[in-house]
């Protein structure tokens, strides 16, 4: 068994606390301590940094970013049936764990944690995407936030580092890498988790870019997004109508074909018909 703490074993924990996994939480959880460790060191060096993590659960990934040296995690759980296994690590490492048994959706990390800061989750899947739209739109950029280390279904991690051109490309792509730069630094497959969920898994790591790659007004940008993006299979000239009604004239003047369609237009030519229609 795998130890990187003098705690016991994570099979031991939740055996003692009694954590059956909830399906309706999206409990699957990490129990090899190296692997949480290796999760850990994938969020770079974590001992000048405050960390944000979502969805503690028993503690696998906490004790992988506590042992290896964060300054301070807070850790967000909505469960509070493992709010007695937490706080033995919050023992086991003082004045470094603040966990906090509430709604991740709900609670505002900036009043509990100093800059900089790295967030660092194994999601639940099912607020998993909610909250990385969030962290990737705030009101203002930079963003409070230097890095995000998260695991998602594989799936959605592919659909963040997609490239124009491929079926996964989109508005996740494009949010996330106007104003980040994005990996998938790690793949898993199901049996990694306990218990195992039906699909494979990845971290990606996303560093915030001091600035957007590209001039665009957040706002106009995401419009055009959303617009091109729900109607995919449409070309541009008639899925953004509702945007503008000269829009033919605008992606033409940005040199986008009108007939193309969004999947094939990348984040800089999507910058320039924000910048036009502004
Ligand atoms: N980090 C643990 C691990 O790696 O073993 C658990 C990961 S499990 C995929 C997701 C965790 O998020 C669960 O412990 C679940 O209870 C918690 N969770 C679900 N929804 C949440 C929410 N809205 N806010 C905070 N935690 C939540």
């Amino acid at each position: 068994m795998s130890r990187i703490d003098t705690l016991p074993p994570l099979r031991e924990v939740i055996a003692k606390h009694d954590l059956a996994a909830k399906k309706s939480l999206g409990q699957n959880f990490l129990l090899d301590l190296n692997l949480t460790a290796k999760i850990a060191r994938l969020a770079g060096d974590l001992t000048q940094a405050d960390i944000l993590e979502i969805g503690p659960g028993p503690g696998g990934l906490t004790r992988g970013l506590l042992a290896e040296g964060a300054r301070k995690v807070l850790a967000i759980e909505k469960d509070p049936r493992c709010m007695p296994a937490l706080a033995e690590i919050a023992d086991a490492y003082p004045g470094r764990l603040q966990v906090i048994n509430g709604d991740a959706l709900t609670v505002n990390p900036l009043d509990h944690l100093t800059k900089p800061i790295k967030i660092a989750a194994n999601l639940p899947y099912n607020v998993g995407t909610e909250l990385l739209v969030r962290w990737l739109t705030p009101p203002a950029w930079p963003p409070f936030w230097d890095s995000l280390t998260l695991m998602f279904q594989r799936e959605v991690a592919h659909r963040i580092v997609a490239q124009p051109g491929s079926k996964a490309f989109g508005r996740l792509a494009l949010l996330a890498q106007w104003r980040a730069d994005a990996q998938i630094v790690m793949e898993l497959p199901p049996e990694a988790f306990t218990p195992p969920p039906k699909v494979s898994s990845a971290v990606v790591h996303l560093t915030a870019l001091p600035a957007p790659r590209y001039p665009a007004d957040p706002g106009i940008l995401n419009t055009v997004v959303a617009a091109a993006f729900n109607q995919r299979r449409k070309m541009l000239r008639s899925a953004l109508k509702s945007v503008s009604p000269e829009i033919e004239d605008h992606l033409t003047a940005v040199g986008i074909k009108p007939t193309e369609r969004a999947e094939q237009v990348g984040l800089e030519e999507f910058c320039a018909l924000a910048r036009s229609l502004a």
